[in-house]
């Protein structure tokens, strides 16, 4: 336990904020007990040990990734192993096949993934429903699903961590030091999905 602590204190996550709920996921990092910062410009990502991509508007993300000259540093951190979590639009930005995108829309084309965006289509355009984490029955993480989008393939390295029962559809999924959640558990008091990225980056 006292380990534990001492790895905690040790580390810093950066969470992308260029829009998005980021406020939301520093408090999820700060209740794990992590450091955590903002990164706004290239010199941000210097000496962080993981990095999250928030929900917001993939399409949105995108261009001003583009524009803070962020692809290409953030794309060699992903190449060089920092672990990197993508929450909704996070997720979208990793994928490697964006469904229903814009035809300018870029992103890390890391995660051998393709989503739709908007997957669940307008009528389920938000709700609620309980996520089965790593088979454990009955489900038990709350879900929050805001215009979420939706896993449509999964390449054979990925690996699916949490799915929704009544569909059976992959809602957390894993690729090596890659972490990917279609829900927003930055916005629930349960800190399970943010403590496993966590320990992704303590296997480091
Ligand atoms: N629908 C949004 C997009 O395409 C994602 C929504 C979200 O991040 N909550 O980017």
């Amino acid at each position: 336990m006292k380990e534990k602590r001492g790895f905690l204190e040790k580390i810093v996550v950066g969470v992308l904020a260029l829009q998005g709920d980021v406020l939301e996921h520093r408090r999820a990092l700060d209740l794990v007990g992590v450091k955590s910062k903002e990164v706004k410009v290239p010199s941000d990502l210097t000496s962080l040990d993981g990095l999250i991509i928030p929900g917001g508007e993939s399409t949105t993300l995108s261009l001003l990734i583009e524009l803070g000259g962020l692809f290409d540093v953030i794309g060699e951190k992903i190449a060089g192993g920092m672990p990197i979590f993508g929450t909704c639009a996070g997720l979208i930005m990793l994928s490697e096949e964006i469904i229903d995108g814009r035809s300018d829309q870029k992103s890390f084309e890391v995660f051998e993934l393709s989503v739709r965006r908007n997957g669940y289509g307008r009528q389920l355009d938000s709700f609620e429903a309980p996520i089965e984490l790593n088979g454990t029955s009955p489900p038990n993480f709350p879900g929050v699903f805001i215009r979420a989008p939706a896993v449509v393939s999964l390449g054979s390295k990925v690996e699916v961590l949490g799915k929704v029962v009544k569909d059976e559809s992959p809602v957390l999924i894993r690729q090596g030091r890659i972490l990917g959640a279609t829900f927003h558990p930055e916005l629930t008091d349960d800190l399970r999905v943010h403590e496993l990225f966590i320990s992704m980056i303590e296997e480091v």
